[in-house]
């Protein structure tokens, strides 16, 4: 091994995936370099920009394991491999105590099971600037500067290309640093480069045929560098087409005041939503992380149009720290109004007689108790179907925003790669969003990239440190 350029763990992505991981390395005495691409001390990364919620499928990491596994199987509706539900059920807590040993400070936000393990300060409700110097920012800065006490390397500008095998092992890595190719050998490499929501090649390939007509809400940093290098060398990819994401107005597609805040969830599963016929297409119940996946899989991802009226304006429109009344109206989003559907309809450009009878429809159902029996049906268990009766009546244009992809990396239980036989690579090991099996499925069922990443990061240090003391 060239000593020079010798590292015992190198991990490839600084977000809280790369830097759970590389402090608990450090911190057992591990010689650690972590590799990121980004060139200043505060890059951009999806954990900096982050909303700061610790929750696992919305429950709240300190509740036992079993509510804990029992949220991730409904969420995920028993899609989540069952090794990968329970790794983070059992391990979320030491992980987010760790992290709370190593000065990360979180705070009770409102009620919300969800919201009871947030990063502080939380962030703004409302700005571009919404994280600067809050949650995810201050834990980034937080986690560097633990990691310089405990002697890690932090190597700014470096992107990783390539894994380096030998003997079926991975033995380092080839990266280029401002420009310049560097190798690097390692006994052990951590993939950690946060999904691959920025490839638009890449969604295309797995997820949307117009990804070019779908909000980047994200941080625009995950390339799918690690999933390509993955793949290069036989490691199993998973469940790729699923993303963890939310409905948006679609002038975020231009305006930059529109995204990732505020969320239209809210208002899309309460309303009707509709495409260009004026018909609807899709089943507003299943929610909006579903109905994001479902718009952004459309032949055009920017044809549907959520109709509602004043009282879910003024009900579902007022929910969310972020509330889409009156954001999407202050932040200079377009949002039609009118006495009447046929008015409506007129205004936002659908055509008048089907969406008069699309909504009549729908109202005859709610009160015939039909609803469900619609086409495409319309799920009422965990979101109750509201009429669209009372004027005046809103139209909002949508668009699909994408967080972070839920498929990649195949991993066991220690965060070790498997290979298309389910036998881990030596010397390899993937964390954060870069990895797969844990969420998605035909339901988009979400547990929550914060757990999902600090403990998958966490689980491949502890592997790592074990194995090096044998
Ligand atoms: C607006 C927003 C709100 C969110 N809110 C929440 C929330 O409240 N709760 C929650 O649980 N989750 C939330 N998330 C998701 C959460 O932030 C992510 O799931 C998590 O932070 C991902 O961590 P990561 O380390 O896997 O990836 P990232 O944080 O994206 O870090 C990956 C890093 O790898 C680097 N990199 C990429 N390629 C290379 C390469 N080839 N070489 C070197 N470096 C590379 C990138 O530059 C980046 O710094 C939110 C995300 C966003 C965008």
């Amino acid at each position: 091994m060239n000593t020079a350029t010798a590292y015992e763990t190198i991990i490839i992505g600084g977000g809280l995936a790369g830097l759970t991981c590389g402090l608990r390395l450090a911190e057992q005495g591990v010689k650690v370099a972590i590799l990121e691409k980004g060139e200043t001390d505060r890059y951009m990364c999806n954990s900096r920009i982050c909303g700061g919620a610790f929750h696992v499928s919305y429950r709240d990491v300190f509740e036992p394991p079993a509510n804990l596994l029992n949220a991730i199987n409904s969420h995920t509706h028993g899609f989540a491999k069952p090794e990968f539900a329970e790794t983070i059920a059992s391990h979320v807590a030491t992980t987010v105590n760790f992290l709370k040993s190593k000065g990360i400070r979180y705070i009770k936000v409102g009620t919300a099971s969800h919201r009871q393990t947030t990063l502080a300060p939380p962030i703004a409700t409302k700005g571009r600037d919404y994280w600067h110097g809050r949650g995810g920012d201050v834990m980034l800065r937080t986690l560097h500067a633990e990691l310089k006490k405990a002697g890690a390397t932090l190597l700014l500008g470096t992107r990783a290309l390539r894994l380096r095998m030998a003997g079926g092992q991975c033995v380092g890595i080839e990266a280029e640093q401002q420009g310049k190719p560097l190798t690097l050998d390692a006994r052990n490499v951590v993939i950690s480069d946060g999904g691959f929501q920025a490839n638009l090649e890449m969604l295309k390939e797995y997820i949307s045929p117009a990804p070019e007509r779908i909000r980047q809400r994200n941080a625009q940093t995950a390339m799918g560098d690690g999933l390509k290098m993955a793949r290069a060398i036989g490691a199993q990819l998973t469940d790729m087409k699923r993303f963890y994401g939310h409905m948006l107005i679609q002038d975020a597609m231009t305006n930059d005041d529109l995204w990732p805040f505020p969320v239209m969830d809210d208002l899309c599963v309460a309303g009707v939503m509709v495409d260009n016929s004026g018909t609807r297409f899709v089943d507003e119940g299943l929610g909006g992380v579903y109905l994001a996946n479902h718009v952004a899989g459309l032949a055009d991802p920017l044809c549907s149009t959520v109709i509602f009226d004043q009282p879910i304006w003024d009900g579902p429109g007022k929910a969310f720290i972020t509330p889409a009344n009156p954001l999407i109206v202050t932040n200079g989003g377009t949002v039609h109004k009118a006495g009447s559907i046929a008015e409506l309809a007129k205004k936002v450009g659908l055509p008048t007689q089907a969406l008069e009878q699309t909504i009549a429809q729908y109202n005859a159902a709610i009160d015939a108790g039909t609803v469900t029996q619609l086409t495409p049906t319309r799920t009422t268990s965990s979101h109750k179907a509201l009429p669209i009766r009372s004027a005046p009546f809103y139209a909002v244009r949508m668009a699909a925003g994408i967080t972070y992809t839920m498929g990649g990396i195949a991993i066991d239980t220690h965060s070790q790669v498997l290979d298309a036989n389910n036998n881990p690579i030596t010397g390899l090991y993937a964390a954060g969003c870069a990895t797969g099996g844990l969420e998605g499925g035909e339901h988009v069922g979400y547990v929550g990239g914060l757990s999902k990443s600090s403990v998958t990061g966490f689980r491949a240090a502890e592997h790592i440190a074990a194995n090096r003391a044998r």
